[in-house]
């Protein structure tokens, strides 16, 4: 039996009883495991280069290029836009199934009981119309509860009135694990980088589509989503995977995140780095009233390694 069958043969017939592989390997089997071992995941890939650049005050800046695009590409020729799509009409709007823990139904008691700004105190984010308000300066809000590898449902509304354009027209953010980050902004007829529109896991995966509706009309998210995991020397065994859908279109199709997702510059953006295997979800201010509404989330297993 070739060496990477036979170590994944051992795992397979691993007790039900031993401890579960995942985030507490040994460092010792970690490193006995081939590469065809870690699934999905080929570490080497995509190729991240940096580079520093001074800015017209002579400042020194980090550009990052993945496989040779640069992080926030604009220019068309070396990133294209993703193609525009019509989503169906009322696509992708999805009530709660049986199993599935409702974060947000509309209701202040919700709120309460499920979220808190990021200091663990209540937000200051309002209910507007049955729906969740981002308040200017209000800061992140996030659940109370910690979710690792999950399914999470959520519909969002950019502003009617449409102020700004690019990354300040209907900016706000989905994050799982408080920091990977599924971009909210109003992507309608509103051209920006496109590792940084609608649907973007930001600055690392543009959509493969531009599914985006109206400003004012509401949209929504699927995310399936399968966390990141670390060794115990914290460095990355297995990175995160994303499937996401919006407004019922598939926008990330099992796509391997390259990295962290939080901004670093205006060209880069930031690495992988350890943390529990799980955190709360959090959504962002980003000084837009962007609304949410319809929020449930159904933890998944880990992938085994
Ligand atoms: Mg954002």
């Amino acid at each position: 039996m070739p060496h990477c069958l036979r170590i994944r043969h051992m795992l397979m017939k691993t007790p039900s009883s031993a401890p579960r592989f995942g985030a507490m390997m040994s460092a010792a089997v970690l490193a006995a495991l081939p590469a065809a071992v870690l699934a999905h995941d080929d570490l080497s890939k995509p190729v991240i280069t940096t580079e520093i650049r001074k800015d017209e005050k002579g400042k020194d800046v980090l550009y990052m290029f993945i496989d040779g695009v640069k992080v926030h590409e604009t220019d068309v020729t070396k990133d294209p836009l993703p193609p525009v799509v019509t989503p169906g009409e009322g696509a992708g709007m999805a009530a709660p199934p049986s199993d599935a823990i409702v974060l947000f139904d509309g209701s202040e008691e919700a709120l309460r009981k499920n979220w808190t700004d990021t200091k663990g105190n209540p937000s200051q984010w309002k209910i507007v119309d049955g729906a969740l308000e981002s308040v200017k300066r209000a800061g992140y809000i996030q659940t109370m509860g910690q979710f690792g590898s999950c399914q999470l449902h959520i519909e969002w509304a950019a502003p009617v009135e449409v102020k700004g354009e690019g990354q300040g027209r209907g900016n706000s953010g989905v994050f799982l694990m408080g920091q990977y980050e599924i971009q909210v902004l109003d992507s309608y007829e509103n051209t920006t980088y496109p590792d940084g529109q609608a649907g973007a896991l930001y600055g690392r995966s543009k959509p493969l589509v531009n599914a985006s509706r109206k400003p004012g009309e509401w949209q929504s998210y699927d995310i399936i989503f399968q966390r990141p995991i670390f060794g115990e020397d914290g460095k990355i065994v297995r990175r995160a995977m994303f499937t996401v859908l919006h407004n019922g279109v598939v926008i990330q199709d099992h796509e391997i995140l390259s990295g962290g997702t939080g901004w670093m510059g205006p060209h880069a953006v930031s690495e992988y780095k350890a943390h529990p295997d799980k955190l709360p979800i959090s959504l962002q201010d980003h000084g837009n009233p962007v609304r949410y509404r319809n929020i449930w989330i159904r933890e998944l297993p880990d992938k085994p390694l």
